[in-house]
């Protein structure tokens, strides 16, 4: 028998979709996991209760009241975890000596600054913030190559990707023998909805994605396809390929995760249910493979696989993020921060559903442009791009 170390893991976003679902695989494995930090943003409550149950060294959280909130439950119950506060504690945590394994499962441009801190440190790093590579893709890149970092696509698309390619496999597609990635999309729950349907959606119904339970924010990011364009974005940097060599394919069922056609007219694709604890434990254990709670795919049950084009009229944001990636530089930030912005808003019940590209396309024709080769130009365009939508959104609704 193989003896197994011990890996220690941070768990960035412990509270949300991504994270639970970490904690989950790991539960499974205490011979092989042990948690080093759990982090949240405002879930206290559900921070408390994870940090009792999985013992973390450290726990994180976004305010000093909620911090202190927490060290008086934790000191009641005779646990010795230590309270930390604020984004600079995230990147601590993701960097910390004690840790081999970062999940990177912050929710939007919050998550760049740990996620880039874990493949600065040269973690393995499971990546699930794709907003740190549509914003710093280059940068990103350039601290996994540097720093040795292990990087691992947590993002279903992603995860089937890399499973679906040679070990060995950047340095441009062609290299390898691969003419095209396929991107799988199930279309989200607005598919087959006519663009005046479209128009009249409230934030529970994009929410309520067909096939997957997932956070908020990549809820709607998935009924605009926007979730479709900024995969198209963190493809490019994680396997060196252009937007033209990445073809969106809607499948429905959402059981193909995505797929890759090589030259000699073979296509490879990774199936399972769709469930994120499976990319999840093959990050936790690759080259491995662990169980990971997942039921088995039955493939009578699922019976038929269909696919079909997106749909680019009715969903705006796909080539909107396909152009961003196309100009390069700032764009993706561009485009990144106005979506979030527009999200938000929408969320907020402050701008309607078609409202949501049409903002981000606004933001972008401003040109806010440069390249996108350090931290202080991606951060000013972001900031910049989210003031541009706030004004935008302030026009709008007045
Ligand atoms: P979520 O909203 O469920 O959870 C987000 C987590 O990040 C929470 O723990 C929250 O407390 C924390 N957080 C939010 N804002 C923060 C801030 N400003 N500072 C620090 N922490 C903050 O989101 P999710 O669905 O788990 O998605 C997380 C990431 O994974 C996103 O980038 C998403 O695109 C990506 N992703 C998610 C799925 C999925 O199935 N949920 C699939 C693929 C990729
Ligand atoms: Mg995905």
């Amino acid at each position: 028998m193989t003896s197994i170390t011990m890996q220690r893991v941070t768990v960035l976003g412990s509270t949300g979709s991504i994270g639970t679902s970490t904690l989950d695989v790991i539960a499974r494995h205490p011979d092989r996991y042990q948690v080093h930090a759990l982090t949240a943003h405002t879930s206290k409550e559900a921070l408390l209760n994870q940090c009792l149950r999985f013992r973390p060294a450290v726990a994180v959280l976004d305010s000093e009241d909620d911090a202190h909130w927490l060290r008086t439950e934790l000191g009641r119950a005779r646990q010795p975890t230590k309270v930390m506060v604020g984004p600079q504690a995230l990147c601590d945590v993701a960097r910390d000596a004690h840790v081999d394994i970062v999940m990177a499962a912050i929710v939007g441009a919050a998550g760049l600054l740990p996620s880039l801190a874990a493949a600065e440190a040269g973690k393995r790093v499971l990546l699930a913030n794709k907003e740190a590579l549509v914003m710093g893709g280059a940068l990103f890149m350039q601290a996994v190559a540097r720093s040795g970092a292990t990087l691992l696509p947590i993002d279903s698309e992603h995860n089937a990707i890399f499973q679906c390619l040679p070990p060995e496999h950047r340095g441009g597609l062609a290299r390898h023998g691969i003419s095209q990635l396929l991107l799988t999309a199930s279309g989200g729950p607005f598919r087959t909805w006519s663009e005046a349907a479209i128009a009249q959606v409230t934030p529970e119904q994009a929410c309520a994605h067909p096939n997957w339970s997932m956070g908020r924010k990549i809820s709607v990011d998935s009924a605009t396809l926007m979730n479709k364009g900024l995969e198209l974005i963190e493809a490019c940097w994680l396997f060196d390929a252009r937007p033209d060599q990445i073809q969106v394919v809607v499948h429905p069922q959402s059981v193909i995760h995505s797929m890759a056609a090589y030259q000699d007219g073979s296509v490879l694709a990774q199936m399972g249910n769709p469930d994120m604890r499976t990319p999840i434990a093959y990050g936790l254990a690759w080259p491995e493979r662990i169980h990971a709670g997942v039921e088995a795919l039955d493939l009578f049950q699922v019976a038929r696989l269909d696919f079909e084009a997106a749909d680019e009229a009715r969903f705006p944001c796909l080539p909107l993020a396909r152009e961003a990636m196309r100009i390069g530089g700032l764009s993706p930030v561009v485009l990144n921060a106005a979506n979030e912005v527009a999200v938000e808003a929408f969320l907020n019940h402050r701008l309607d559903f078609l409202g949501i590209g049409q903002l981000v396309e606004e933001v972008l024709s401003l040109s806010i442009n440069g390249p996108a080769d350090c931290l202080e130009s991606i951060l000013w365009a972001d900031q910049r791009a989210r003031q541009r939508a706030d004004g935008w959104l302030e026009r709008w609704s007045a």
